[in-house]
């Protein structure tokens, strides 16, 4: 795990211009239960009623039904589903995802909104899949339209 983490912050630096930065997360693996009590348990600002959301050290990362991963900025900490084992593209494809939150983390990097912060996350991702003749489209059933409005900031 440790030298895939290597490899793709090095690729994130190198197409993305991400602060390389080899502080690897905590990278744990969750039942589907323990994903859905951290998404709406720890992260204040992701409860669904709005409950508690002023504290903005857990940006929200997949909004929608379908939770792939959840990266934790105050544990830095990356949860990725039990049963996952890197061997598809598409599972990868998290990974990359969770770890440009991550180097957005520990880099400090401001953006407008929590939306505005997945665009680098949703791009990277893509991009990734491309690698492999693959689509978030084919492979998580997100298209454009959806992609626009979770890395907009719409208020
Ligand atoms: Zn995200």
């Amino acid at each position: 795990m440790q030298s895939l983490l290597t490899v793709i912050v090095t690729w994130l630096s190198i197409n993305f211009g991400l602060p390389p930065v080899y502080e690897h997360p905590r990278v744990e693996f969750v039942s589907a239960a323990k994903m859905m009590e951290v998404r709406y348990g720890r992260l204040p600002s992701n409860r669904p009623e709005g409950v508690g959301a002023k504290a903005v050290h857990s940006a929200p990362t997949e909004f929608g039904h379908d939770v792939h991963a959840i990266y934790d900025d105050l544990s830095r900490t990356i949860y990725l589903p039990e049963g996952w084992t890197g061997e598809t593209p598409a599972e990868v494809s998290v990974l990359v995802h969770e770890l440009v939150h991550h180097l957005q983390n520990v880099a400090v990097l401001k953006y407008d909104c929590s939306e505005a912060r997945e665009k680098p996350a949703y791009l990277a991702q893509a991009r990734w899949l491309e690698l492999f003749g693959k689509s978030l489209a084919d492979e998580f059933e997100i298209d454009a339209m959806t992609i626009l409005v979770r890395t907009n900031c719409m208020r």
